[in-house]
């Protein structure tokens, strides 16, 4: 699980300027899921080889906002409530603003660890510029210099090491996440999730699990369930929901993202009387980029007439072909019906995730491949490919070694990508064909 800071402060301050030095050189989290969010912007910083966390910058609080203004406050405080930690940017150049002091006041009142950030100290004496600032009230003061790097790293060190530690009961309770399948229930607010989530429980008797020190809501349930170990990792926070309204306010982009990363198989819930809306196939396209497995669940399958029935099935034909290794579940949460289908998938999509194949056994399948079609000649040679191995699990990554193989026709690879899949019997999960050439 990723530790998320928040970068909050009036504009102009520098909180895009930081939230750039953090993020950059990296991937992008594709935290692009339009339609989510709107001021809020999502990335992922690294610290050292290993030390990966998620920023999120705000559109800025002035303290006396007004429409959209005020829009963009209510960002700032959404963002702080997806938090673990908090960054308080002031501009150390334009010293201590009355707007600042607003902030400030708001800040104390949250739970979460604030920080008081001094930017713009390039060129000015830190210990000097900082004096303005301790009468806010948030501790000593961490002097940065954004746009140049300064200080920027020391203080990313030293917020990540103030995170709580875990409690030893949580950490038994991550001890019994560690044995089993992670699977986590995705989806719009609405869709079914926490109806799902509870039906898959069924009878088994669990202890709810908020991870400490990370995103509030995010559940762990791990159970038993003939004879072998899960953990749903749920969003929708079964435990605290109250009401469909506050489900909604509650939908957190941050907890959707860390779930799918954490998770082995993710369950992807769809609303079957809504259609495939634009949402659904953002948040299967990010799914599938992190390449965990998938499970989709056609929801609210009750009910329906056999028309509507057929339009969503059409839609299915149109729109998610990209989705189309996943194993597709047409259920009603509420009534029970389908749903312990659903098993038989989430362990063939995990167990086809995590598969190990020996070198000799991908490398005769190659051979058999190969010699059931060859490759075209390129130059008058022919593309030889000679040997295949395993280059990571979940998603497996199969490796091709042979010679020219750059000039591999894209439909000789599909041939080729087709036979594996259908030979190995994947299901489930993306698979990733790499190409070595020797020469
Ligand atoms: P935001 O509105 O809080 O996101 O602020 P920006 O990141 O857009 O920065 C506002 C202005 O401050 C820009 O002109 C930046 O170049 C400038 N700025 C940001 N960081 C620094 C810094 O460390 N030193 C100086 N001198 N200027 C900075
Ligand atoms: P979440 O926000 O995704 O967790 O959705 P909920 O599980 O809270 O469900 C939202 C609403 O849809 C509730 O009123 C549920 O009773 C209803 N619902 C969930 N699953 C089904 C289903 O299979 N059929 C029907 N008809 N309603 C359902």
């Amino acid at each position: 699980m990723l530790p998320v800071i928040a970068l909050v402060g009036r504009p102009n301050v520098g909180k895009s300027t930081l939230f750039n030095r953090l993020t950059k050189s990296r991937d992008a989290l594709v935290a692009d899921l339009p339609g989510l969010t709107r001021d809020r912007k999502y990335g992922e910083g690294q610290l050292g080889e290993d030390q990966n966390y998620i920023v999120i910058d705000t559109g800025g609080i002035t303290g006396d906002e007004q429409g959209i203004d005020y829009e963009m406050a209510k960002q700032s405080l959404q963002a702080i409530d997806e938090a673990d930690i908090v960054l308080f940017l002031v501009d150390g150049r334009a010293g201590l603003n009355p707007a600042d002091e607003v902030i400030a006041n708001y800040l104390r009142k949250t739970s979460k660890p604030c920080h008081l950030v001094v930017n713009k100290t390039d060129g000015l004496n830190p210990d000097v510029v900082i004096g303005d600032f301790f009468s806010i009230g948030l501790g000593h003061p961490l002097a940065i210099a954004a746009a140049h790097g300064r200080g920027v790293t020391s203080l990313i060190e030293y917020v990540l090491e103030e995170l709580p530690e875990l409690t030893e009961e949580s950490l038994e309770v991550m001890a019994q996440v560690q044995k089993g399948i992670k699977i986590a229930v995705v989806g719009r607010p609405n869709v079914g999730k926490s109806t799902l989530v509870n039906r898959l429980l069924g009878e088994e008797r669990v202890v709810v699990f908020d991870k400490a020190g990370t995103t509030r809501d995010s559940v762990y349930i791990p159970y038993e369930r003939d004879g072998r170990n899960y953990t749903l990792i749920d969003t929708a926070g079964i435990r605290r929901r109250k009401s469909i309204r506050e489900a909604v306010e509650k939908f957190s982009i941050v907890k959707t993202l860390q779930a799918v990363k954490d998770a082995h198989v993710v369950v992807m819930v769809i609303d079957a009387r809504d259609g495939i809306t634009e949402q659904d196939m953002h948040m299967l396209s990010f799914v599938i980029d992190t390449g965990r497995s998938l499970v989709i669940a056609l929801n609210k399958w009750d009910g329906m007439t056999a028309e509507e029935k057929d339009e969503v099935k059409e839609q299915i034909e149109r729109k998610l072909e990209f989705a189309d290794f996943a194993r597709m579940h047409f259920i009603s949460a509420l009534h029970g019906s389908g749903v312990g289908n659903m098993y038989d998938s989430v362990e063939e999509a995990y167990d086809c995730a995590m598969a190990k194949w020996s070198t000799s056994k991908l490398t005769r399948l190659l051979e058999d491949i190969v010699a059931d079609h060859q490759p075209p000649a390129i130059n008058n040679r022919r593309i030889k490919l000679r040997y295949a191995h395993q280059g990571g699990s979940n998603p497996p990554i199969i490796v091709i070694h042979g010679n020219q193989t750059k000039s591999l026709p894209g439909s000789y690879k599909r041939y080729l990508e087709n036979k594996f899949i259908k030979v190995l019997a994947i299901k489930g999960t993306p698979i990733r064909f790499e190409f070595k050439s020797s020469e």
